[in-house]
């Protein structure tokens, strides 16, 4: 059997759903899935990771309990954790935790590590990711002692695989290398994850200022959406940068992906290109993101947005009745 490490991500005290897609992609008939989960709660998501397939889930934790977030002491106690369950194979996605812990462990472990992958074979260690703003894709083969590899979230739809788990607890005390955690702050973005959703609804400079961001935050409650912006927003201060998607910003891989007043910049497309189905809103028709979109509508933005609103507003209603 072939043990296959997966880094668990848990917010708010539930297991982020892009942990599914990632699940999904490492099973196998020869793989032994091992969970790892740093927060504690291995018991709360047993069910739920047993609904996937995981076979054992490792609650790593020191003397005191659940180790405080620290990437130096995680990082440390994930390769403690590899090297006595003999898992050779890591993967998780490619999220700011992933982005901390992933390349600290492969630099620890002198491993070969490729972030952001889009497609996946753990056969023959070949995954694709896009590159150059995502005008490439390259197809990337890796060799060395342990293979590591952080997934784009959402880009592997979650499937089901019944079974059962064990639960089993990894003490450990690693050190912090000198790396002291002082604050953590919590996201000013408001609302579900943008790596999460399903949906998106962005905002560009076409929003004209922060207050209109309302307009969308209107639609995404009612559509169970995410609200993600241009950079061109979050440089003017409309909005969050956690809120931006881009080159320089978010990576996001939902189902639709709607673009309101965002001209389709190489940047902006290289955050979103994956999405299952995009949309665009804009008054311009010449606009890249409306040639390179699968549904658009040329008109203004501030008559569209409320109108769709109003639309699932009643739909909302009807359900309801
Ligand atoms: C190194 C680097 C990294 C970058 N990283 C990112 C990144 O991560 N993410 C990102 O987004 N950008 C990034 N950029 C910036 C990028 O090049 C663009 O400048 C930016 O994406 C443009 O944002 P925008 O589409 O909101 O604005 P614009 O390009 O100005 O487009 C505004 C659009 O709104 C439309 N519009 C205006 N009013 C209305 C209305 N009332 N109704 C409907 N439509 C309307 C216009 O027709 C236009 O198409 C980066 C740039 C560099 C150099």
């Amino acid at each position: 059997m072939r043990k296959i490490g997966i880094l668990l991500e848990t917010k708010d005290g539930a297991l982020k759903k892009t942990n599914f897609g990632v699940i999904t992609t490492a099973r196998g008939d020869d793989h032994e899935l091992y969970g790892f989960l740093l927060n504690g709660g291995g018991a709360d998501y047993k069910t739920e990771l047993e609904a996937y397939g995981v076979h054992k889930i490792i609650e790593i934790t020191s003397k005191k309990g659940p180790l405080d977030w620290n990437p130096v002491s995680w990082s440390r106690a994930i390769i403690q954790a590899m090297e006595h369950f003999g898992i050779q194979t890591l993967l998780g996605l490619t999220s700011a935790q992933g982005k901390e812990l992933l390349p600290r462990i492969a630099a620890s472990l002198d491993a070969p590590l490729v972030m952001d992958c889009m497609d996946i074979n753990l056969s023959d260690g070949r995954v694709k990711k896009s590159q150059f703003s995502g005008k490439t894709v390259a197809t990337i083969e890796v060799k060395g002692p342990c293979y590591l590899y952080g997934i784009r979230p959402n880009v592997f739809e979650a499937e089901h695989s019944p079974g059962e788990a064990e639960l089993i607890t990894f003490q450990t005390d690693p050190e912090n290398g000198g790396l002291v955690v002082k604050e953590i702050r919590q996201d000013a973005a408001r609302g579900i994850d943008l790596s999460e959703a399903d949906i998106i609804i962005s905002g560009g400079r076409g929003m004209k200022n922060s207050d209109n961001f309302r307009l969308l935050f209107e639609s995404a409650d009612l559509l169970g959406a995410a609200v993600g912006a241009s950079r061109v927003a979050v440089d003017a201060g409309w909005v969050p940068h956690s809120m931006q998607v881009g080159q320089t910003g978010a990576t996001v891989s939902p189902k639709v992906y709607i673009a309101c007043g965002i001209s389709g910049s190489v940047q902006h497309f290289a955050g979103m290109k994956t999405a299952g189905l995009i949309v665009a809103i804009n008054s311009d028709p010449a606009a890249n993101m409306v040639k390179k979109c699968d549904y658009y509508i040329v008109a203004d933005l501030f008559e569209i947005i409320p109108l769709l609103t109003r639309q699932l507003e009643a739909i909302v209603r009807s359900n309801e009745q």
